[in-house]
């Protein structure tokens, strides 16, 4: 019994006035998108799954800091006080961004605590409503013929959406590029996609999958390296490499994070609720049922994170140098 309540101690770290973190205050989890996009509604749905595994009365709340492909929200995290009460969400942008700015407000690999990484996320090429196709061969025939007079919508240089839109189009090897739309999040950027004033759009399948069923945008593929044969809406459509396009394959994952110098008690505390959260039935069942696969290996510890982080960092530049022609 004794040894138990060490160890209980040993794990609830202390606030900065000596009270049991968290304590009374909420926990800000920052998404660098717009509201009701894909990186929200992982963040809210982990937040209500970690309040629970959390428990002593947690409290989290989602604090939308959109713009410039993620990096405002990124910077304010690493700049926040490292309390445990200010943390980040972010995707795949922590290891593309660095090949896409000249000059980031903090170092990926430095600035952060790295907590550990939360879900992995198909995308889908998207198209207004409007446009008269129904199979990818036809989509791509037509976009290449029509480039230059199309736009193509995404959530900011670096985003998953840029990143997807750039590799496509150099997959498929444009002539001309099609007029980026640069939005603060893909929420935005989907009104406008069902609205009809944007033509296309790669977005997480998260985003997509709703507005799919209900006839609002089109699909025509998904971005992994295979179609996603056990969805029983997105089995429907091919994957890119299905269709010819060799190699492509784009996953994207999200990551938690906290400031530089956050304590290891509260560490610690965080990514044991965080892991309990990946666990809770009724978290995966909403990321499962969205196409998204919930992390259950070494990514979910600190360190395991942090070294897959890098290894992306590393993989991303040569694919992003490449496809550089279509990066704004
Ligand atoms: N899906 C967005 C992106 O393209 C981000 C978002 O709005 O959550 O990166």
């Amino acid at each position: 019994m004794k040894r138990l309540l060490a160890a209980a101690l040993a794990v609830t770290a202390l606030s900065t006035f000596g009270q049991a973190y968290p304590g009374s205050r909420p926990i800000a989890i920052v998404v660098p998108f717009a509201a009701g996009g894909p990186t929200d509604r992982v963040a809210r749905d982990l937040a209500e799954a970690m309040r629970k595994t959390m428990g002593g009365g947690a409290h989290f709340v989602v604090e939308n800091v959109g713009g410039a492909g993620g990096t405002i929200g990124a910077t304010k995290v690493a700049k926040a006080a490292p309390d445990g009460h200010t943390l980040l969400l972010f995707h795949i942008g922590m290891a593309s961004t660095p090949a896409l700015y000249r000059k980031l407000q903090y170092k990926p690999l430095e600035d952060f605590e790295y907590l550990g990484l939360v879900n992995e996320v198909p995308m889908t090429l998207i198209g207004k409503p409007q446009l008269p196709f129904t199979t990818y061969r036809d989509f791509e025939a037509y976009i290449r013929a029509n480039a230059s007079k199309l736009n193509l919508a995404h959530a900011g240089l670096g985003s998953a959406s840029h990143l997807c839109g750039l590799m496509w189009q150099h997959a498929v090897k444009l002539n001309e590029a099609m007029t980026t739309v640069h939005f603060g999040g893909t929420a935005r950027a989907m009104t406008a996609l069902v609205g009809g004033q944007v033509d296309v759009m790669c977005d997480q399948t998260t985003n997509t999958t709703g507005q799919i069923e209900s006839g609002r945008v089109k699909a025509f593929a998904v971005t992994t390296p295979k179609a996603l044969s056990g969805h029983r809406l997105l089995k429907h459509y091919p994957s890119l490499q299905e269709m010819g396009l060799k190699d492509f394959n784009l996953t994207i994952w999200h990551g938690l994070y906290a400031p530089k110098g956050t304590s290891p008690a509260v560490l610690t505390q965080l990514n044991r609720a965080m892991k309990a959260a990946l666990k809770d039935p009724a978290f995966i069942q909403k990321q499962e049922g969205l196409g998204a696969m919930v992390v259950t290996d070494g990514r979910t510890e600190p360190e395991g994170h942090k070294a897959f982080v890098a290894a992306e960092i590393v993989k991303l530049k040569p694919v992003i140098e490449a496809a550089g022609k279509f990066a704004d």
